[in-house]
């Protein structure tokens, strides 16, 4: 028989509350967001009755198709790349957008949120890693400042934080490096930007959140531990 999502998550809680234990960090402190992109409505349910509540989701139309079948009470956020012509459907969908990685989306998410009357909650993605598939604000220029800057007089949201993909890579190390990394450039940006409250550090996916937890994460993204392997590509 089949692993169920409830066996899962109970190990995996057992894992996050050891390595909030061993960084001397409150359980409260780190949030799991159940990542359930090619899984279906099922699923879903299925770890609604295990207890979770948060989800993250990588493409827009694949959560529209989902959503129908699912309670309205769960918070979603999208974790995956978001094209600004999907800003609008984006930002009525999703509890919060997790990978804002330009000015000109997160300007597009604020006129989309202003329209629909609501304050969506955003985080900026980093990339910290030099390879070229990656998305996220490339350090090397000065869009990331620009947008903090400019961030304060867009009314209908609220920079919560940053997020990081790693690069893909066998040894943990690179991964802790990358997670420090962020932590380091969060609470360096949080003082030179004190008016955005930069709270959130979305890092730690299967492979590496024990890590992400020793170095700061408070919002691990977990998908095939939870979940079992995709069975198809997320594209
Ligand atoms: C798919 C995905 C995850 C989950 O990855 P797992 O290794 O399956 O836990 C986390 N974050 C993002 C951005 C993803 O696209």
């Amino acid at each position: 028989m089949r692993e169920s999502i409830r066996d899962r998550l109970a190990a995996i809680e057992d894992r996050i509350a050891s390595a909030c234990r061993r960084a001397g960090r409150e359980r409260h402190s780190v949030r799991l967001i159940a990542v359930s992109k090619t899984h279906p409505a099922d699923a879903i349910c299925e770890a609604i009755q295990a207890g979770l509540t948060l989800f993250g989701e990588n493409r827009v139309q694949e959560f529209e198709s989902k959503r129908t079948g699912l309670p309205e009470n769960i918070e979603v956020h999208l974790i995956g790349h978001l094209q600004s012509n999907k800003a609008a459907r984006a930002a009525s969908i999703f509890s919060t957008i997790d990978s804002v990685d330009s000015l000109r989306l997160l300007e597009r998410l604020n006129e989309a949120a202003k329209k629909i009357n609501r304050k969506l909650p955003v985080l900026l993605e980093v990339k910290l890693s030099g390879e070229e598939a990656k998305t996220g604000f490339d350090l090397s220029g000065p869009e990331l400042q620009q947008t903090l800057e400019r961030a304060p007089d867009l009314r209908n949201i609220h920079v919560d934080g940053l997020m990081t993909i790693p690069p893909f890579d066998d040894n943990p190390e690179t991964a802790r490096s990358c997670f420090r990394r962020l932590r380091e450039l969060r609470d360096d940006l949080a003082r030179r930007y004190p008016q955005t409250n930069l709270r959130e550090l979305s890092m730690g996916m299967s492979g590496d959140f024990e890590i992400a937890i020793e170095e700061g994460s408070t919002l691990v993204r977990i998908g095939t531990a939870l979940f079992g392997a995709r069975e198809y590509p997320a594209r």
